[in-house]
């Protein structure tokens, strides 16, 4: 199939570029850069052989994704393009709100247009807010802490309604975990451009020495040791979900559906900075600080939907995850080990 990637030169869009083309899929991009480097092409195309169609150009510019629509022949679009630091969004939410909400918008808009009603759509498990319960199914009542997370929630309604309004509508929400990892040659990874808020890219730069050290952020939490437990997941078993997701709407049977993508197990930041050492052959140092504002003890996905629905689940370890996510770090450094 043809498909288009919003945001797909970003972390999660280029490992699905890869999968996608490696599935015999013809891939589009469009990414406006602003948190990504147009380098990624390149690494794609070392990877791939060749690079996928490339177009500079943000998905609010409805008059140009019309013209994307048209000239690929897209049959299908993958959402990324979207912007995601919660504590960002906290401080800009009407950047937050007319990119993501607004994005979302103006691409659903060029799509109805363009007759394209296959779409998949970046959410996130930020949007179940407070664990009432775990594992988090996708019944889960929803109540997201913060602009980021309510624009994801937000989409996801225009989705419903959309797909309500209209039976020629296949749509699939994939409420992402925790991605973590990289593509195993060690040429696309996660790359943010400011000191990482997440876990394993900090906790990837103390191990390459950008950083000094970790602060946990707790460790009187209820959990087997006190820190902080999430669903990490590859972003590579992430990048599969996403063709299995594909597969599952071209059978025409749902019209809206919302599947958790995790592993549906859950570790601590300790037993990641422990796994960390061993892969790196590096010191993690770390100091336990206050608990971060907001955070929450434990949050693991209940995965039975993605494996009922989409014959899929993650298979790769934590270790593979850890293992991965340092030979990209250590591959890209630009300081001296
Ligand atoms: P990313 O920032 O690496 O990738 C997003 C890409 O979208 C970037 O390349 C950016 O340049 C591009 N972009 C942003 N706004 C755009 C616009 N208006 N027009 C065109 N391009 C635009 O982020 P990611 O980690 O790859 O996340 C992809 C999606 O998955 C996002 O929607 C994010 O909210 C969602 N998500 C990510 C995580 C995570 O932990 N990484 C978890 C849950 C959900
Ligand atoms: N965490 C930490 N130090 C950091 C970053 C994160 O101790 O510098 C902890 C955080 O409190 C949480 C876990 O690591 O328990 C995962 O945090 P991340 O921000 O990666 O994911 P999220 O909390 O958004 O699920």
């Amino acid at each position: 199939m043809n498909i288009l990637l919003t945001g797909g030169l970003g972390y999660i869009g280029s490992h699905v570029a890869v999968v996608l083309t490696e599935a015999g899929h013809r891939v589009t991009i469009l990414d406006n850069l602003c948190n990504c480097k147009v380098e990624v092409l390149s690494h794609l195309a070392k990877i791939l052989g060749s690079s996928p169609i490339f177009i500079q150009g943000d998905v609010r510019d409805q008059v140009l994704l019309e013209s994307v629509l048209k000239d690929g022949k897209i049959e299908a679009v993958m959402h990324f393009a979207g912007l995601k630091a919660v504590g960002e969004s906290v401080q800009k939410p009407l950047m937050y709100y007319n990119n993501n909400v607004g994005g979302a918008i103006s691409l659903l808009k060029a799509m109805k247009i363009c007759q394209v009603k296959t779409f998949v759509f970046s959410s996130s498990a930020t949007v179940y807010g407070v664990p009432k319960y775990l594992p988090i199914d996708e019944e889960h009542p929803t109540c997201p802490e913060s602009p980021y997370g309510q624009t994801k929630l937000h989409i996801e309604s225009i989705l419903r309604d959309l797909a309500n309004s209209d039976d020629a509508w296949n749509i699939i929400a994939l409420r992402y975990f925790n991605p973590v990892g990289a593509h195993e040659s060690g040429l696309i990874g996660e790359e943010p451009n400011d000191i990482p808020n997440n876990l394993v890219p900090y906790i990837s730069h103390v191990a390459t020495g950008k950083f000094d050290k970790l602060k946990i952020f707790g460790n009187d939490y209820k959990t087997l040791d006190g820190t902080g437990v999430r669903d990490y997941i590859h972003v590579m078993d992430l990048a599969e979900g996403h063709v299995a997701a594909l597969n599952y709407l071209n059978k025409k049977l749902p019209k809206f559906s919302i599947i958790n993508l995790g592993t549906g197990a859950g570790y601590s930041v300790l037993e990641l900075v422990n796994l960390y050492e061993k892969v790196s052959s590096r010191k993690i140092t770390y100091e336990i600080s206050g608990r971060r504002a907001g955070d929450i003890a434990s949050c693991f996905a209940n995965v039975d939907k993605a494996a009922f629905l989409m014959g899929w689940r993650a298979r790769r370890s934590l270790h593979e995850m850890l293992e991965d996510s340092w030979r990209w770090v250590s591959q890209n450094m630009t300081i001296e080990l």
